[in-house]
Order: structure tokens, then sequence, then C-alpha cells
């Protein structure tokens, strides 16, 4: 029999907690270690729909990438937004569990699977954490040559699912692009970091007005502004094959599946 235990221990042994930010919360948020179980649904977020499709599906465990509970909670009361879902799933026996910055930073995590569907060579981190090989925040790499900033976006484009955050660019088309920074979900902190302004272009999410004219100000020849949700969905397919294979070595079974529900927040997009 599987429990929650041992997909637990597969969990840490892909994406170790020692690996996530200080200010991060991931792991498990609602479930009993010693619960049986026999399926496990991903999804990046925890959200009413993604929770019914657990439930829909048989599974035990919703593993996300987005931690179901981060800040901290003074009630389990369902009137409240934040604690609605996570009550839920207590009460549906649906385990909630997450691998978040800490999968950002592992190898062949969040940021590598971004990077490889990009077409990045010579691939490290973009900020190494001492000690851990191959492990940190974002990734840098780089194109054959002849690349475009335009060409890479058009690609980027194909391989990300679509959303209707699209994919925006700030730079020349014709740009020559050899060296790419990749940060997947929200970007914007890394944005004044040397190896992020020396890369020809950065490919990031959620990038506001004020830091992206002042990296191109500083000489950054593009960027490339993608969906969050798209960006960190891409890894969902990578860590199910990852995790259903780590716990049949382990001895422990499960069947694993993949929620394809866009949870990003933006449903259309008037092009002007
Ligand atoms: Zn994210």
């Amino acid at each position: 029999m599987t429990t929650l235990q041992d997909v637990l221990d597969a969990a840490e042994a892909l994406w170790p907690t020692r690996l996530a930010e200080d200010w991060d919360n991931p792991g498990l948020a609602v479930g009993d270690p010693a619960w049986p179980v026999s399926r496990v649904r991903l999804a990046l977020d925890v959200t009413s729909e993604t929770l019914d499709e657990a439930v829909a599906d048989g599974a035990q465990v919703l593993f996300t990438h987005h931690p179901a509970l981060f800040h901290p909670l003074r009630s389990l009361d369902a009137r409240s937004a934040s604690a609605r879902v996570p009550l839920r799933a207590a009460r549906a026996g649906v385990a909630l569990l997450s691998a978040h910055t800490n999968a950002d930073a592992a190898p062949g995590g969040v940021n590598a699977v971004l990077a490889d569907l990009i077409g990045l060579a010579d691939q490290r981190p973009l900020v190494p954490i001492p000690g851990e090989p191959d492990a940190g925040i974002g990734r840098l790499g780089t194109l054959p040559a002849g690349a475009t900033l335009g060409g890479l976006a058009a690609r980027i484009a194909r391989v990300l699912p679509s959303t209707a955050s699209q994919v925006r660019v700030s730079g020349d088309p014709a740009l020559p692009v050899r060296t790419v920074a990749v940060c997947s979900g929200a970007g914007d902190s890394l944005l004044t970091l040397p190896q992020v302004l020396a890369a020809d272009v950065y490919v990031t999410a959620d990038l506001r007005h004020h830091v992206s004219l002042d990296a191109r100000a500083a000489g950054l020849g593009g960027l490339i502004n993608v969906s969050h949700w798209a960006s960190e969905w891409l890894w969902l397919p990578v860590a199910a094959r990852q995790l259903a294979a780590r716990l049949e070595a382990d001895g422990h079974p499960v069947a694993v599946s993949v929620s394809d529900t866009r949870t990003d927040p933006w449903d259309f997009a008037i092009a002007q």
C-alpha cells in the first residue's frame, strides 16, 4: 500500500525543501501522512475547480506548484475565501501538497523544463545555490548562432499553452540573441542582476512597467513577458512522470494525472 508519507518522501527526494526560499511555504498543507494513496492529481494552483477535478478523478492528493496555504490563517471558517478550499479538501480526504520555489530551483525543475523547451544549451542556474550542484533560481543558456528575438518569441509562443496574456516582447525583432536568461513565474525581482542585464534577452512573467523600462535603459536588449501560469504549467507533465517513476521505483506505485485547467487569471484580450 502507498501512503501519503510515501508521496511526501518521493516529492522531497525530487524537490528538496531545503532549496526553497525562506519566505516560501511548500510541503504538506492538508492531510495525514498515514492516509492511503492510489491516485495523485497535479495542477498549478489549488482552486475550487482543480479540487473538484481531483475529487472526480478519485485522487487522494492534489499536488500543486503554488502552496494552498501561504499567508497564516486564523481560522478554518468556510466563510473565508482562503479557508474554504483547504477545508473542503480536508472533508473530501484530499491531501494538499506543493513544491514551489524548491521545484523552481531543483535540477530538472520548473526553470530547467522551461529552458529546455525554449531550446537553451549550456544551461546553468541564474542564481546558483552554494553547495547544491546545478540548483538555483532561473536558468541561463545559449541559442545557436543566427537566433533572433523575433524567432525566439515565436518559438516560445509555440511551446507555451495558449493564454489571453499572450507573449509580449520588448525590443527589436531582428535583435541577434545568443545568451538567454529565464525565470519561470514572476521574475521582476531578478531584473536588476548583472547576469540578467548582461544577457541578450530575459524571458519571464508578470513584468511591470517601471522595472521593464529601467532594464531596457540599463542596456538589456530584449524582454519576453509570458503568462505566469503558462511558464510554470509546462513543468507539470514532467513532474508527474518523475513522481510516478520515483514512487514506482520505491515500490509504492500510484496513478498520476495532470490537470490542464487554465488557472491563468486572464480570460480574454482585445487586440488594438
Ligand atoms: Zn508561480
